[in-house]
């Protein structure tokens, strides 16, 4: 979540460690246990337009409108059936959808648009761990995700180079050790979660295990995505540490959040953790004042704070997602009117080499 040369313009589609490996996008099955419902879903999921354009009785025109995001191409779509549910059928411009599809202006050249805006690049401080922030480290668990989001300020990242495996945790682990200033571990993706309940158990033991670290955040579009990713074992872990738990849901549109999605959250407050939102400003999507309102109160009411409004990071492929900094304005004043303090994310855009996100007012 979710923050990624390959050039290789891909996010790896599936599970890592979830019976499930990726070979060139390809799913392998792996492992001998019974698959879990989630990561049966993450198998169902859809990957080729003309599937979801007939699932959701979309017209074949759009085909047009889509790039070559097919099975096989670097950054695919890729759409859960539990996401799909709460698209509108025959809606061409549903705001869920839109977060998904593989729209043609992707390939449009826009200037400033790079494939790593974030400069991930520059702050390893190991491979598979960034230290961008006072305080605080981000291991990258896995390039796996459960949704492809078209905006993703990851899509470009080289996940290829930190595999998800014990060996590159193990290293993770000695600079966290190394480094006493660091008191919050963040688990990143990609989405951490697609890592299975026992290896992130094992995983969160060995963190906790470091004494300066007080703090687990995890951020993660799966609660989101696909509900019943929040499994008992799951919620076992996530209560079982002595670490503090801090849960960031990804959620840009109140549609995202149906009632299989309040009980999941529901299940992860029971567990002790915080529970923080962080949408993205997207053109098309949630760039007015009546989206962001319905998104701020769906969140209260379902007991997640709205923390961080994202300016969009200007990675390449997604410039038509971009909403003007001024308008973003315009619709945080207005937020302000309209809804109690606490309701109000702080408007903030990612500043490379900047000590801490940049509020944008
Ligand atoms: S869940 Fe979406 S935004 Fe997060 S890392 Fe995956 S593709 Fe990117």
């Amino acid at each position: 979540m979710l923050r990624a040369p390959c050039l290789r313009q891909s996010i790896p589609i599936l599970v890592s460690e979830l019976s499930i490996l990726t070979t060139s996008h390809e799913a392998v099955r792996a492992r001998s246990a019974p698959a879990a419902a989630w990561q049966k879903e993450l198998r169902g999921a859809i990957r080729d337009p003309l599937k979801l354009c007939q699932a959701l009785n979309l017209p074949r025109e759009l085909l047009r409108t889509a790039t070559a995001a097919a099975p096989g191409a670097d950054f695919p779509l890729f759409v859960p059936a539990s996401f799909l549910r709460r698209i509108e059928p025959a809606n061409p411009r549903d705001p869920l959808l839109l977060q998904v599809w593989p729209a043609a202006a992707e390939a449009d050249p826009a200037e400033g648009f790079t494939a790593d805006p974030t400069a991930d690049g520059t702050f390893a401080l190991a491979p598979g761990l960034l230290k961008k922030y006072a305080g605080r480290a981000l291991m990258i668990l896995t390039g796996a995700c459960a949704v492809h989001c078209r905006y993703c300020f990851r899509r470009h990242f080289p996940y290829e180079d930190t595999p998800p495996s014990e060996t590159v945790w193990n290293d993770a682990l000695a600079a966290i050790q190394l480094d006493s200033s660091i008191h919050e571990v963040i688990l990143s993706g990609g989405d951490p979660l697609t890592v299975t309940d026992a290896r992130l158990a094992r995983l969160v033991g060995r963190i906790a295990a470091i004494p300066h670290v007080q703090r687990l955040r995890v951020h993660s579009r799966l609660p989101v995505m696909i509900p019943s990713r929040v499994t008992g074992d799951l919620l076992d872990w996530l209560a079982g540490t002595r670490l503090a738990p801090v849960m960031v849901i990804h959620a840009n549109h109140a549609q995202e959040l149906d009632a299989e999605v309040a009980a999941a959250l529901q299940r992860l407050r029971t567990a002790g953790a915080m529970l923080l939102n962080q949408a993205v400003l997207l053109r098309g999507v949630n760039d007015s004042v009546e989206a962001q309102a319905a998104l701020s109160l769906r969140l209260l009411d379902l007991g997640v704070r709205p923390y961080y409004l994202h300016q969009l990071d200007r990675v390449r492929g997604a410039a038509h997602f971009e909403t003007p900094v001024s308008e973003g304005r315009a619709i945080m004043a207005e937020l302000r009117r309209r809804l109690p303090g606490y309701a109000v994310p702080q408007y903030v855009q990612e500043q490379p080499g900047a000590p801490h996100k940049v509020v944008l007012g």
